[in-house]
């Protein structure tokens, strides 16, 4: 291919990215990935970075695994596309929904598909408030999530996602969506034991509910555990009060599983870790490994009865594309076959653990934020008292990130926080390449901070 100043100069002048400012891409060209096996990326100038990423949380069985293009080669050949509006359906579609059944918590039997995450909680914001309508409720429409969660970037879930700064472009949030605080005790918990800040930030739902009127709030929407506003690992008394307080005012739960699903909390669901028993889980990412893209929701028997006997006037060209779902469907073939989970509860997760545990003693880490193979690394000027940085924005994190990609780790940044959530696959020897480049883009940092 070409070399990699006119690639990055084409990229520049023609490819509008995702969340990125074109200036940066001017100035410095963007890195140009062409291949990538196991936990390994390579760059267009031969360069081998580990990805403790998994691209976006996604790539959760590893890159290059041949079976996965063998099965869309053979999808493609057999039946590239048909929908499933309708009364029609094919294999793939069908056999992929009865696998996730068999998956899901028990209650959770039934699947409407989507090609990605945020058209899935699309599809959630509208099936809530269509199921409160059928059962005779119109009114029964607002919908409850939390401020720095992020369900996706259509209008629907980018405004059910708390990003204000996502909000502050194109008319965001709709209108009938309403935030409340996050459990997020490392950066808003002071002096409250992280137990108390639990259970206050979710009397916040109650809070919420009793504003608005219990008989106008159709759900709640939140990540078991929240991923891109930082790895957010809730204290042990939020979940339960949530729960609670949903069962009390006949609110939908709907877990957003998007990130938590498919083995990365060390389950099959994020669900099935914190104890979760939800009406709706939003799934897409690691369903397929980010190989195909497809995403979907899990619907409840209960929830499921109600919409299918009305004409749910919703879907998507590709809900259930063939490709995707015979993709999808070889992943969690290969994930079942290799014991994917065990590996993640005997060995990758002790080693991360273990790693991110080495890396706590460098004097800009102020904590661990762990939830099975989902981490971030909070930086601090003083560990003590977890206190932010002046240049509050992520200006160290974007620092730290920096020098993580010279060299060549992927670790991303929130803020300043250091993210960390790589294929399940990964091994400890590779989990050891990780912690010594982490070290040393944290040294580096840390170099910068003091000149
Ligand atoms: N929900 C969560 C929890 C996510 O992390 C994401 C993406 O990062 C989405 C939804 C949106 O998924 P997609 O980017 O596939 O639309």
């Amino acid at each position: 291919h070409l070399p990699t100043a006119e690639l990055q100069a084409l990229d520049a002048a023609h490819h509008m990215h995702p969340f990125t400012t074109g200036n940066d891409l001017n100035a410095k060209g963007a890195r140009v990935i062409t291949r990538a096996k196991g936990v390994y990326l390579t760059d267009s100038d031969g360069n081998e970075i580990l990805d403790a990423m998994a691209g976006l949380w996604c790539v959760n069985l590893g890159y290059g695994r041949p079976e996965m293009g063998q099965v869309a080669a053979r999808q493609m050949n057999e039946l590239p596309f048909y929908n499933t509006f309708f009364q029609t359906t094919h294999v793939p579609a069908i056999a992929l929904a009865a696998e996730l059944a068999k998956l899901a918590p028990g209650h959770l039997n039934h699947v409407f598909f989507a090609s990605s995450g945020s058209e899935a909680n699309d599809t959630n914001l509208r099936m809530v408030r269509t199921y409160w309508a059928e059962k005779g409720h119109p009114e029964k429409s607002h919908v409850i999530s939390r401020k720095n969660g992020y369900h996706g970037s259509s209008m629907g879930s980018g405004s059910l996602g708390g990003m204000t700064y996502m909000h502050a472009q194109g008319g965001m949030p709709i209108p009938g969506i309403h935030h409340i605080g996050q459990p997020d005790w490392w950066s808003e918990g002071g002096d409250h034991t992280p137990e108390d800040f639990g259970l206050a930030r979710a009397k916040e739902l109650e809070e919420k509910i009793l504003e608005l009127g219990a008989e106008k709030v159709a759900a709640f929407i939140a990540e078991p555990v929240q991923g891109a506003g930082g790895v957010i690992v809730p204290p042990s008394t939020y979940w339960p009060e949530i729960q609670r307080i949903c069962k009390k005012y006949d609110v939908l739960l709907i877990a957003d599983e998007v990130i938590c699903g498919f083995g990365r909390t060390g389950n099959w669901f994020g669900s099935n870790t914190l104890d979760i028993t939800p009406d709706i889980m939003t799934i897409a990412k690691g369903l397929s490994s980010g190989y195909a893209p497809i995403g979907g929701s899990i619907v409840s028997d209960e929830v499921a009865e109600v919409i299918n006997a009305c004409e749910f006037n919703h879907g998507y060209t590709y809900s259930g594309h063939p490709v995707c779902a015979a993709v999808a469907l070889e992943n969690l073939r290969i994930m079942q076959e290799e014991d994917i989970l065990t590996h993640v509860r005997t060995v990758a997760m002790p080693a991360l653990h273990a790693a991110l545990e080495n890396l706590r003693d460098h004097p800009l880490v102020g904590g661990v934020n762990v939830c099975g193979m989902m981490a971030s690394l909070p930086l601090t000027p003083h560990k003590e008292s977890r206190a932010k940085f002046a240049s509050e924005g992520g200006a160290v994190g974007y620092i730290c990130r920096e020098h993580c990609f010279k060299n060549n780790l992927v670790m991303r940044h929130v803020g300043d926080r250091m993210i960390i959530s790589p294929p399940l696959v990964i091994t400890p020897e590779e989990l050891e390449v990780f912690e010594k480049r982490a070290r040393q883009a944290l040294d580096a940092t840390y170099k910068d901070l003091k000149e």
